[in-house]
């Protein structure tokens, strides 16, 4: 063995030195892949939440768009009976006027016709499509006009509805629309057997949030996923359409809707365009 074949200690210490520095460059590598690696597992994830949200959502209009074709075929064929039965019960309400007990009959008779025309205005307007006609209005002064037209209702349920709102807010919007949005949310809150309504209306990075919180006993979880499909009411006399006309109003100005249960009790809805 010659004599440069020996290692020196100089040397020896290079080489652990080499390796040492091959050893974090390949701890470096191997880090910076299980970062990359997690990363894009998080993009994969992401995007497999989206791609399942818009399924989701292009099932949901499929289906409402066949349930509206539907609702409006059977709405029109319940429309012409009735115009025929009211016009009977019209013509027999004379034949029976000096007979107390018939008129009073009749009168049963004529106020089921106008609930059921009632029902099949409010299921054809919902088969109607909804599109924004967008003009600069004050939302706080439509907001504020929606809480008065539910004063009367909150007064006969005895429930206090609050308002918070700046003076004015100018946004491009359907006005006529998001009204009758605030207005369901705010009557469902005060149907909903608490004392008091809040009606939260703000502005952030131009974004307007209305909240409509109430006190009442929240929405069954099991129930949260249907409550805006039409139809579905748990009321003995609900129409099942108010929630689900929101949500296409809301969609109709690219927005979106939240229903949560209040930690505290009660149900919160908001809606964000
Ligand atoms: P309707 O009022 O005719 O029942 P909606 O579409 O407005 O129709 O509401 C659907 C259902 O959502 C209601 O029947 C009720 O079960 C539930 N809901 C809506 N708002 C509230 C609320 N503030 N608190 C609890 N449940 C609610």
């Amino acid at each position: 063995m010659t004599a440069a074949a020996v290692p020196t200690s100089a040397s020896q210490a290079q080489r652990v030195e080499e390796l040492g520095q091959i050893i974090l460059a390949y701890s470096e590598v191997t880090d910076r892949l299980q970062i990359s690696h997690d990363e894009l597992k998080t993009k994969v994830i992401q995007l497999q939440t989206e791609l399942g949200e818009k399924n989701r959502e292009l099932e949901r209009r499929n289906r409402l768009a066949a349930l509206g074709e539907m609702a409006a075929g059977l709405a029109h064929e319940i429309r012409n009976p009735l115009g025929g039965i009211q016009l009977y019960a019209s013509l027999l309400a004379q034949d029976v006027a000096d007979r107390p007990d018939s008129v009073n009959t009749v009168r049963k008779i004529v106020s089921g016709v106008k609930r059921l025309e009632a029902l099949v205005s409010q299921v054809l307007n919902f088969s109607r499509e909804i599109r924004a006609d967008l003009e600069e209005c004050d939302m706080a002064e439509l907001i504020r006009d929606a809480v008065d037209v539910a004063q009367a209702k909150a007064q006969a349920h005895g429930v206090s509805v609050t308002l918070h709102a700046p003076a004015s807010m100018m946004r491009t919007a359907d006005g006529r629309l998001l009204t009758q949005a605030a207005l369901n949310l705010t009557l469902n809150a005060i149907e909903a057997g608490g004392e008091h309504v809040d009606v939260t209306l703000t502005e952030e990075a131009g974004r307007m949030s209305l909240i409509i919180e109430d006190d009442g006993p929240g929405i069954p979880a099991d129930l949260l996923d249907r409550i805006f499909n039409p139809f579905f009411t748990t009321k003995d006399d609900g129409t099942g359409l108010g929630l689900s006309i929101v949500h296409r109003i809301v969609e109709a100005h690219g927005g979106a809707i939240s229903a949560t249960n209040r930690p505290q009790g009660g149900a919160r809805f908001e809606l964000r365009i």
